[in-house]
């Protein structure tokens, strides 16, 4: 059972506020408009009434498939700018309402869920993505070093990372931040034969152990983990309470739910996003440097 609640949002442009009825929690196996939307990119897309601006309203939800055996976080992408806040959450709230405060059938299903903490809607896409293509995310983060590195020089910082767009057996297309002055949304689009994935898979326990284990510490599994890694005075912190506040109770599917509970809920100020304006942020403050072509079988071409 997907949770939906009023949540007062803010306009990134012209900061009107509005009450708009956003998701709280996802079944993913049974929301398949939603999922739908998310892989279409049109989910909780809205538009500001006054100035007409186009925002996503990108959570903080929860997006869980007992199917696929996937517990997903999902973050306002404004806040991976400290992902250490928030990415034990995802695994409380796992604990919490899988093994805790649950009768044993319930807890049957919890081993084998992969539990994850994402920032914004566009990498919940990837993850799904990711999954229906059979590809093990933690290689997939691995593997985006590789790619980078056959981009040729770069910056090597948050906002250069590549988001997986597609993947089927033969191949998987990567949208690659390039940046220019005029255009700082643009991406190159990089093709690559689904075997170079699978090859990082294959050798998972061998020459690429120490790196799989570097992006998948955590439930954050993202090349974030390294690119901006946790600050040390950060290490060992619980979640911040607003990240508590982020996935509380109210989207635990079928519970019901304390008046109080729904009240702090509807009081609570929502997040909206401006579509890419996590690369407005401050991990998007570092240039791409040098631009150079890709070599080899990458073939990219700017969108
Ligand atoms: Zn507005």
């Amino acid at each position: 059972m997907s949770v939906y609640e009023d949540r007062v949002l803010t306009c990134p442009r012209c900061q009107d506020l509005s009450t708009q009825s956003v998701a709280v929690s996802l079944d993913g196996e049974r929301a398949a408009r939603q999922r739908q939307e998310i892989l279409d990119g049109t989910f909780q897309r809205l538009t500001c009434a006054a100035c007409g601006e186009v925002f996503v309203a990108d959570g903080p939800l929860i997006y869980i498939d007992f199917d696929a055996k996937r517990w997903i976080g999902v973050f306002p992408s404004p806040w991976e700018v400290a992902w250490w806040d928030h990415e034990d959450e995802p695994q409380g709230a796992f604990q919490r309402y899988m093994l805790d405060h649950c009768p044993p059938l319930v807890r049957s299903w919890a081993p084998g869920f992969a539990v994850r903490a994402v920032f914004g809607i566009e990498r919940l896409r990837e993850k799904l993505v990711a999954h229906d293509a059979g590809i093990d995310d933690r290689v997939l983060e691995a593997y985006k070093l590789d790619l980078l590195r056959g981009l040729g020089p770069y910056d090597l910082g948050p906002s250069a990372r590549p988001r997986l767009r597609s993947a089927s057996a033969t191949d998987a297309v990567f949208h690659v931040p390039r940046p220019a002055p005029d255009a700082p949304d643009r991406c190159a689009i990089v093709r690559i034969a689904r075997a170079e994935i699978d090859r990082v898979a294959t050798l998972r326990d061998g020459a690429w152990a120490a790196t799989i284990e570097a992006v998948s510490a955590g439930p954050y599994v993202d090349l974030g983990r390294i690119f901006a890694p946790r600050p040390i005075a950060a290490a060992g912190c619980l979640a911040t309470g607003e990240a508590r506040q982020g996935l509380g109770d109210e989207w635990l599917p079928g519970t019901p739910r304390s008046r109080a509970t729904r009240g702090r809920a509807a009081r609570r100020t929502g997040s909206a996003t401006r579509r890419g304006s996590s690369r407005a942020s401050r991990w998007a403050s570092r240039r791409s440097i040098p631009r150079r072509g890709p070599s080899g079988s990458r073939r990219p071409r700017h969108g």
